[in-house]
């Protein structure tokens, strides 16, 4: 899409992201892995995640490819996420796709939540939705697998 077209706000923190991928790095050995693939515009993401002895999540790493909004929106997530429980990551994807839905309460209090805000700016273009949430996609795989290979599901 032109981002041009998207609120200057939203538009310089996607570029920001888009340029400077937070946790790019793959994990060797990660605990959960996740990947998601939008075969009608070419995204792709890729997603490990180590745990620590308190299931929290103490590594990220996130390999996309594709249009700005898909990898912004991955390299925000990496953020937001990391030090978080899985059930408090199920809770962040839950107002993530409120958020993403038009639900301003959802948008409010994912304000806390680092940079993930800016891709409301989005929701205007509802073909790009679709972009946005495809980390979300790879990170809920990601962690149902994982849940179903420790007897968690
Ligand atoms: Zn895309």
């Amino acid at each position: 899409m032109e981002l041009n077209r998207l609120d200057g706000l939203y538009r310089d923190a996607i570029l920001d992201h888009r340029r400077s991928p937070r946790n790019h790095e793959p994990l060797s050995a990660p605990d959960i892995a996740g990947d998601a693939i939008n075969p009608f515009c070419g995204d792709e993401i890729h997603l490990q995640l180590r745990l620590d002895d308190e299931q929290r999540i103490s590594g990220v790493g996130l390999q996309g490819e594709g249009c700005s909004i898909n990898l912004a929106a991955g390299s925000m997530l990496t953020e937001a996420i990391r030090g978080k429980a899985l059930d408090e990551v199920d809770s962040l994807v839950q107002l993530i796709r409120r958020m993403m839905r038009g639900d301003d309460e959802a948008e409010a209090m994912l304000h806390a939540e680092g940079d993930l805000t800016n891709l409301a700016g989005v929701r205007d273009y509802p073909v790009r939705i679709k972009c946005a949430l495809l980390p979300l996609s790879a990170l809920t795989q990601g962690i149902e697998s994982y849940k179903s290979s420790t007897g968690q599901l």
